[in-house]
């Protein structure tokens, strides 16, 4: 049986250290962790923070993007907020420190994100997202690594700014209705996530996006039992990607089975140097 490849998710171990923000169960991380040694499931899984790189490199096998992600922005640079600014140095000095003390997690990591910016879903002050996503940015330059990119309401900006770097870049779960051009002139990667069915932007993105460029994920259960309505377990999630990837094969006129092996050949092509 070939492995299916989620190429962005969140695995909750709040069974163990406490981390993890929305979901309620404890198993999940073991959950996963049998999946993925067992090679039913591959993951690029997200680590936001250096506890949570550590728990989830237990794991046999995962491929783990890392990077502070913009919801965090204003927790990032707290310290500096505290002390009104430091007088000795800029926010933007502040937080190239703060991210360099963080370089050994970036090098580790199979990819840098996921990054970026967010004006929808979270109230974090925008300057600061931009200064953190820029430096990160350049992190992903140094390193030269590929990036995993958050784009809600902020896509024409980031559109923009990406043109400053030359990265292999993957937007993931794009939304949007418009401004996807310049993200594909950019040669960029996309995930199809859960709500394919139902969200115009996504079906669109479908359509638009070469077989070449095209990957699915998860984004997580929480994200999934949003998107279904229900309550999902681990076990489900290799079937919940198989159907998304059914889909694209649908709309490209292709069997599920050619559209498996793109998205995989997608997938490594993504994380290779
Ligand atoms: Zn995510």
């Amino acid at each position: 049986m070939k492995v299916i490849l989620d190429s962005h998710t969140h695995i909750d171990n709040k069974g163990s250290l406490g981390i993890g923000i929305d979901h309620e169960s404890p198993l999940e991380f073991l959950d996963f962790k049998s999946l993925i040694e067992e090679k039913q499931l591959g993951v690029l899984a997200n680590a936001a923070c250096a506890s949570e790189y550590e728990e989830l490199s237990q794991i046999k096998g995962i491929f783990i993007s890392f990077g502070i992600h913009p919801w965090n922005a204003d927790e990032f640079c707290e310290e500096n907020n505290q002390k009104g600014g430091s007088r000795e140095q800029t926010i933007e000095q502040y937080i190239h420190t703060k991210v360099q003390e963080l370089k050994d997690y970036y090098r580790k990591a199979h990819a840098i994100g996921e990054i970026g910016m967010d004006s929808v879903w979270c109230a974090c002050d925008l300057t600061l997202q931009k200064l953190l996503f820029r430096e990160q940015l350049s992190m992903a330059v140094e390193l030269q690594k590929p990036i995993v990119l958050h784009t809600k309401g902020q896509e024409k900006e980031i559109a923009d700014i990406l043109k400053d770097y030359s990265l292999k870049k993957l937007v993931h779960w794009y939304s949007c209705e418009e401004h996807l051009k310049s993200f594909i002139d950019q040669d960029c990667y996309f995930t199809v996530g859960p709500d394919h069915g139902f969200n115009p932007a996504v079906k669109k993105l479908i359509h638009a996006v070469p077989l070449n460029r095209l990957l699915v994920e998860t984004d997580g259960i929480s994200a999934v039992e949003w998107a279904t309505g229900r309550k999902v377990n681990a076990s489900e999630i290799p079937t919940i990607l198989k159907e998304t990837i059914q889909a694209i094969a649908a709309v490209k006129g292709v069997s599920p089975e050619t559209a498996e092996i793109r998205l995989e050949e997608n997938f490594y092509r993504y994380l290779s140097v």
